[in-house]
């Protein structure tokens, strides 16, 4: 357990550095600094993708390593998040070249950098941030709210882990093994999909009803759509069959989340064809 912590700490500190190396760099080049994107003037979105994007070593490796989360967690994915949030500053101020050639960092202190800096910048706006206008004393607020911004991002990584599934059977975490969405013309083709598990999972009937739905949204009207996810236990083969139902009304999809189901596949059976190469990247798996 302790082992699998440090190497989720040495994740979250790889992800952390490489995000403030990119977020910095672009911003020295650019002048535009990614993280300082917010929508309707108070939602740090930025920041927010910032920070989730810093800490994501930490989500992987935990996952890899099926590192359960706990509170003592919340300890470095904070420092973590500071350090990241700080250090895209403090790498500006380094790369910062004036106009007549010479160095920031030789001349001003990088509090006084800080300082100058975020009493001088300009808010973004919108789609783009074309419009934009200097804040003043205001802008050290809003370096609070984008560090806010930053840390809420850390603090979904470990919301993520939370949420992530597990076997019931062994608590070790499910990868994905597979995705694919299946168009059905009508309800009662939709049904005949639906009657999968009547058969057993080993059983030609249940092959024939698991490869039904298109894969692709044809251009005749469509309307029911259901995505199988299948998830895998590394611990026990287990496998998670996970059917999500929308109807199309016309003009938009909408989910009928009391027609999903999840069912266990036994640990004998391995239904993974039937679900690979059809939708999505299995990108968990
Ligand atoms: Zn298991």
């Amino acid at each position: 357990m302790e082992k699998h912590a440090l190497w989720a700490c040495l994740g979250g500190l790889a992800s952390t550095v490489a995000v403030s190396l990119v977020v910095a760099a672009f911003g020295t080049w650019t002048g535009f600094n990614l993280f300082s994107f917010s929508l309707w003037f108070v939602l740090p979105v930025g920041a927010i993708a910032c920070g989730a994007a810093a800490l994501s070593g930490f989500y992987l490796v935990s996952h890899r390593t099926h590192l359960k989360p706990g509170w003592w967690m919340i300890a470095p994915l904070t420092a973590f998040a500071a350090v990241g949030y700080v250090s895209i500053y403090y790498l500006e101020y380094q790369w910062l070249t004036l106009d007549d050639g010479s160095h920031a960092a030789d001349l001003v202190s990088f509090g006084r950098y800080l300082d100058v800096m975020l009493s001088s910048q300009e808010m973004r706006v919108g789609r783009g941030g074309q419009a934009g206008f200097a804040l003043g004393e205001a802008g050290r607020w809003l370096a609070g709210l984008q560090f806010v911004g930053f840390m809420i991002g850390g603090g979904w990584i470990y919301w993520a882990l939370r949420s992530a599934r597990a076997c019931l059977a062994c608590e070790q975490y499910l990868r994905e093994r597979g995705s694919r969405p299946r168009f059905f013309r009508n309800a009662d083709q939709a049904n005949d999909y639906y009657g999968l598990f009547d058969h057993d999972v080993d059983s030609d009937e249940f092959a024939r009803k698991a490869s039904l739905g298109d894969p692709k949204q044809g251009k005749s009207l469509t309307e029911m759509m259901i995505r199988t996810q299948l998830l895998d236990c590394d611990g026990c083969h287990r496998q998670l069959w996970i059917d999500r139902p929308s109807v199309f009304n016309g003009k938009e999809w909408r989910e009928l989340p009391e027609l999903n189901r999840e069912v266990i596949i036994p640990p004998t059976t391995n239904v993974a064809r039937f679900v690979r190469g059809n939708g999505l990247p299995s990108w968990l798996g």
